[in-house]
């Protein structure tokens, strides 16, 4: 299928494009071009059916365990991130608990965390495996396949979309019915690759964040900046994610070289995240609030 339109700015022109591989299942190769206006990165086309490329064991926000020493430290990457994303709901809405919900919260490692906080937790996941797995860490909270499976007359403080909103087939629509379930005060909490950052810069097509083709968008500042203005929200804060320049460099140096090469990799992690500073970070963190 052939994506016309920039999701972000609905523009039509195109900058530049680069052909990335699919690394991760198919070895296929997809182009993704920029929006000559806004930045965004769109692959296209893409395919028809997107279910068999994500038919990987490698998946692994789908997973709970993995083996090896790469396992065990994303394992403990997760958890320390799932404590941090607590924290940064916290301070987005300015209260210790609300009414969260996850979008696309695959196994529920921080959904199952903001509940122990004392939060009020939905989630959806539309992934069978990962739904149940997540199910099974929440005591009240519910996590279901679809939003429409959601309580109508549910209304949250924080939404949270943590490396998702790439893998949306319209994030606007997606933006606007957030927007019509946030309660007042309430924050938009978005995380996105960042294709600008300097471990992306580092790594060009064999950047890991690419994921084509399951990865549909491909973010700028700009772009965010666009998509809240056209749904009703703007761009309050951007932070950084820290540790995903050395997850991200260790697998885009695995697709460079065909070996995880942890010592190019942590050394491309730290000047990543050194270069890029809070703005430019191989992965940002959008919160957004609703424009009046
Ligand atoms: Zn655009």
């Amino acid at each position: 299928m052939e994506i016309h339109h920039c999701p972000c700015c609905a523009g039509t022109k195109r900058k530049a494009s680069l052909n990335v591989v699919d690394h991760m299942v198919s070895k296929e190769v997809f182009t993704v071009s920029l929006c000559s206006s806004c930045g965004c990165g769109i692959t296209s086309p893409r395919p028809d059916e997107i279910g068999p490329y994500y038919e990987s064991t490698a998946y692994t926000s789908h997973q709970d365990e993995n083996g090896g020493l790469f396992g065990a430290l994303y394992g403990w990457a997760r958890a320390v991130a799932a404590r941090q994303k607590v924290r940064l709901i916290k301070q987005s809405v300015k209260k210790s608990a609300g009414a969260l919900l996850d979008y696309g919260c695959g196994v529920g490692v921080f959904t199952a965390r903001a509940e122990r906080s004392g939060w009020k937790v939905a989630g959806v996941e539309l992934s069978d495996a990962a739904r149940a797995k997540a199910n099974e860490k929440l005591k009240q909270g519910r996590v279901v396949k679809t939003r429409g499976d959601l309580d109508e007359a549910e209304r949250f403080d924080a939404v949270t979309l943590f490396h998702v909103l790439e893998h949306l087939d319209d994030p606007a629509e997606t933006f606007r019915w957030i927007r019509s379930r946030m309660n007042t005060g309430g924050a938009l909490i978005v995380a996105v690759p960042n294709y600008e950052s300097p471990d992306a810069r580092h790594y060009g097509a064999y950047w890991a964040a690419w994921d084509v083709p399951i990865h549909y968008w491909h973010f700028t500042k700009e772009a965010v900046s666009e998509l809240a203005k056209s749904t009703g929200w703007f761009v309050a804060e951007v932070r950084p994610m820290r540790l995903d320049a050395f997850y991200v460099s260790l697998l885009s140096e695995s697709y460079k070289t065909g070996v995880k090469n942890w010592f190019p990799a942590i050394y491309q992690g730290i000047r990543s995240n050194i270069l890029g500073g809070r703005k430019n970070a191989s992965s940002l963190i959008y919160v957004l609030r609703k424009a009046s």
